[in-house]
């Protein structure tokens, strides 16, 4: 079975090594350098970006990250996590930075407040039926994407909420929380497709 990460410094780590567990995967929490070196696929969970980017930095596993995704890691961010594959960002706290990857530009907390968080049921061409049920919670929107980015799904104003560029993909919303497996199953194949690939040498 695959052996993939969930990076663990800040957000709903839980959730997302849970729902890899039920697709069979071995997947084990990533907090240091040699815990990012011994899995072949990475998920970003949703929590807080500008947050898990310092603790990033501060745990030595920013430029080994960026050193992956430039290898060819599979990964899978949510919310905060798609604001961490964002080659750009819109609404940075500060020096905040993020992994990049995803030739697009994210703008964060466009659903706003709390309170201004919401649910509804996305229509997923690329999974197929039936729709995805959506959880937003101050969720960031894709807002631009260059011609290698896919967009996924968007919602009916025509805001990109999911996006994927080769094995990096991204939604806004939060599948972990809702018992929708599809689009960790894709990352899992997006791993298994890579195997057979020989690993560089970092
Ligand atoms: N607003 C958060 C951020 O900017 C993302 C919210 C979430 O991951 N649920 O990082």
């Amino acid at each position: 079975s695959p052996l993939v990460g969930v990076l663990a410094l800040q957000g709903d780590v839980r959730e997302h090594l849970a729902v890899l567990r039920s697709l069979g995967a071995d997947a084990q929490p990533v907090r240091r350098p040699e815990e990012l070196a011994a899995v072949e696929g990475l998920v970003l969970p949703g929590g807080e970006s500008s947050v898990i980017d310092k603790l990033a930095r501060a745990f030595g596993l920013f430029d080994p990250i960026r050193a992956a995704i430039a290898a060819g890691m599979p990964m899978y961010g949510t919310c905060a996590g798609l604001i961490l594959l964002a080659d750009r960002i819109d609404g940075a706290i500060a020096d905040q930075q993020t992994f990049g990857g995803i030739d697009a530009r994210v703008a964060r907390n466009v659903f706003g407040s709390q309170t201004a968080s919401f649910e509804t049921d996305l229509d997923v061409p690329a999974l197929g039926a039936p729709p995805v049920h959506a959880v937003f919670i101050r969720a960031p929107a894709v807002v631009e994407w260059g011609p290698d980015a896919e967009p996924l799904a968007s919602l009916p104003d025509g805001r990109v909420v999911a996006i994927e560029q080769g094995v990096l993909m991204g939604t806004a919303f939060h599948p972990e929380s809702t018992g929708e497996t599809r689009f960790h199953e894709r990352f899992l194949q997006h791993v298994r497709n890579r195997r057979g690939i020989s690993a560089p040498a970092s």
